[in-house]
């Protein structure tokens, strides 16, 4: 019998482990082998979404909220900063608290990895992109942002945790990388969180109408969760630096999504127009030809397949 491949890393923290992406992030590294710590407040994350590792050995949840300092004793050859509420619902609600984890909390995840040498992933966004003026983005685009707009704390908290990053490697050496993901979406997220997709799935299989806002001509490009989690361990395993884009560069409007989830879903919904939010961005798709050359890395599960996952599981949730 073949020996197991050795995992790439030990241990692992990941912070904003009970979230969407860092439950993925978690269930990914412990499938090859690296033992994983989840750091977690539970402000818009559970531990349902790491249900299915409570109990292994190689995994810790711990309850802690990053912006106060918090230490890990284990040796850790990795740290995975995922921690902040990503939805605009969620930051909207807890602007302070956006704004604190991602300095405070950027700042202590930072030192916890330079404590221990570690390699260190900022979860950075598109969003730091603002409302962008060059399309598609690419890393050497500096945004459009309105720094006290309400999407503002969410941001500003990125692109700050983003120079504080770039400082920290400048200043003591630590080995830092920054992702900017795009729209993600899969398992796990919220049907109330606000976002496109878990707001259209739920709204497709309850048969209401969907909730598209404005004319529903803006655009986002969408990626499924495994293909981002593949990217960002590329990136963790990777001794760049970053910025790089991690998203799917297949770009479509809310409106086409709308109706691509009713089909999906085998609903007969329609369509409700409402009032879009002030400052939501009217286009956002990525360059990732950073990451196809340096990470060999681009998204591999297409739209059709991705949303017909991401509604099987809904529906499985609904049936208990
Ligand atoms: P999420 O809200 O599902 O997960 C965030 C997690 O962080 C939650 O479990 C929450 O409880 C935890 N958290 C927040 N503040 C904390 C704090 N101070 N201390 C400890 N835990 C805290 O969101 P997500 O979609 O999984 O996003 C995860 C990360 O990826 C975020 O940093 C987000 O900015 C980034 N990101 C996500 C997307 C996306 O499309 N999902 C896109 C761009 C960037």
């Amino acid at each position: 019998m073949a020996a197991a491949p050795s995992p790439r890393w030990e241990h692992a923290v990941v912070t904003g482990g009970a979230g969407f992406v860092g439950s993925h992030l978690c269930t990914a590294l412990i499938a090859e082998g690296t033992a994983v710590t989840c750091v977690d407040d539970f402000c818009t994350g559970t531990p349902e979404n790491v249900a299915q590792l409570a109990g292994r050995p190689e995994f810790s949840l711990l309850r802690a909220d990053v912006t106060e300092p918090f230490d890990i004793a284990r040796p850790t050859d990795l740290v995975l900063h995922f921690a902040s509420p990503a939805s605009p619902a969620d930051y909207l609600r807890l602007p302070l608290h956006t704004l604190e984890t991602g300095s405070l909390g950027t700042r202590n995840a930072l030192m916890l990895a330079r404590r221990h040498g570690a390699r260190f992933v900022l979860a950075s966004t598109s969003e730091a992109y603002g409302d962008p003026q060059q399309h598609p983005q690419s890393e050497s685009y500096w945004g459009n942002v309105n720094p006290v707009g309400p999407r503002s704390v969410y941001d500003e908290a990125k692109r700050f945790g983003e120079a504080l990053t770039t400082a920290e490697a400048g200043v003591h050496g630590t080995a830092t990388g920054i992702v900017r993901l795009f729209n993600t979406y899969g398992p796990r997220m919220r049907g109330y969180d606000g976002r496109a997709v878990p707001t259209f799935v739920r709204q497709a299989l309850a048969g209401e109408p969907l909730t598209v806002t404005g004319d529903g001509q803006q655009t986002r490009s969408l990626a499924y969760v495994d293909d981002t989690v593949r990217g960002i361990l590329a990136m963790a395993a990777s001794d760049l630096p970053g910025p790089v884009n991690i998203g799917n560069p297949d770009e479509i409007t809310m409106l086409d999504l709308a109706y691509k989830i009713i089909e999906l879903a085998g609903s007969d919904s329609t369509v409700r127009f409402i009032e879009r939010p002030a400052d939501d961005p009217a286009v956002r798709c990525p360059d990732i030809t950073l990451a196809r050359d340096k990470l060999q890395w681009e998204p591999r599960i297409s739209a059709d397949e991705g949303l017909a996952r991401t509604i099987g599981w809904y529906r499985g949730q609904a049936a208990g």
